[in-house]
């Protein structure tokens, strides 16, 4: 075996290891109860999704920076919301922020096929290649604002939203299929609500108030609008 490969192979085995022991924190925090989302989250190789100088800490319960002054779903919030979505093998999922791939990558384990829309085209552009490289491919991305949904593809059985918005967006609610739901963070910068808005058999809503979260916030029509000082930068 070739030096290099030597070094990629143990790179893959301390990730392995790193990544049953985010599993296990998971489970302590009352997180991955559901074997499926445990299995997901333990086979996701969410270094891959960080910058390389930020691969050692990948694996840490927090937010890292992804650019664009966007960052990489918390993991535990990741496994909060894919369990809060409820999800079937045979599930079609719309995710509102792409941003690296990773809570993609984690969904399209959980779900027949994610649709997934995030605004800022480099960040769309790199999750697309990212997980045609490893593998991937039921996934469908776009560069679009999110907060108007992705009407083609609906009526979703849920909807997950990776950004804070100041309420739920009509548009959602409306792509949602009947028995859906939609987990979507609610509230101004730095804390939120987790918000589960379910659509019953009768179209009617039902919204539970699922904890405090800390999530970017959603920026389009039916988020915030773009502040004025935000710079689109690395
Ligand atoms: N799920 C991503 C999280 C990225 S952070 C991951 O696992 O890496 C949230 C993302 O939402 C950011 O990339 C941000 O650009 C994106 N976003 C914010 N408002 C949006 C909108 N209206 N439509 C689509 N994406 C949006």
């Amino acid at each position: 075996m070739k030096p290099a490969d030597r070094d990629v192979e143990r790179a893959a085995r301390a990730a392995a290891g790193a990544r049953r022991a985010l599993v296990e924190r998971l489970k302590a925090a009352g997180l991955c109860r559901d074997p499926r989302v445990a299995e997901a989250m333990g086979s996701v190789p969410r270094h891959l999704f960080v910058p390389a100088a930020l691969q050692g800490e990948a694996y840490g319960d927090h937010a890292l920076p992804i650019g664009y002054g966007q960052t990489i779903t918390q993991a535990a919030n990741v496994a909060r919301a894919a369990e809060l979505a409820a999800l079937t093998p045979a599930a079609r999922v719309l995710e509102i922020g792409t941003g690296s791939g990773y809570q993609a990558a984690v969904l399209a384990r959980l779900a027949r096929w994610v649709f997934s829309l995030e605004r800022i085209a480099p960040l769309g552009k790199g999750a697309i290649l990212l997980l045609k490289t490893l593998g991937v491919a039921n996934v469908s991305i776009k560069v679009f604002d999110g907060s108007y949904g992705w009407s083609e593809h609906a009526p979703y059985d849920a909807i997950l939203v990776a950004a804070a918005a100041p309420e739920v967006p009509d548009p959602l609610v409306a792509q949602l299929a009947a028995g859906g739901r939609l987990v979507i963070p609610i509230g101004p910068a730095a804390r939120q609500k987790l918000l589960v808005v379910r659509k019953l058999p009768n179209g009617r809503t039902r919204a539970e108030d699922a904890g405090e979260v800390a999530y970017v916030p959603l920026v389009g029509r039916f988020g915030f609008a773009p502040a004025e000082t935000e710079r689109i930068s690395r």
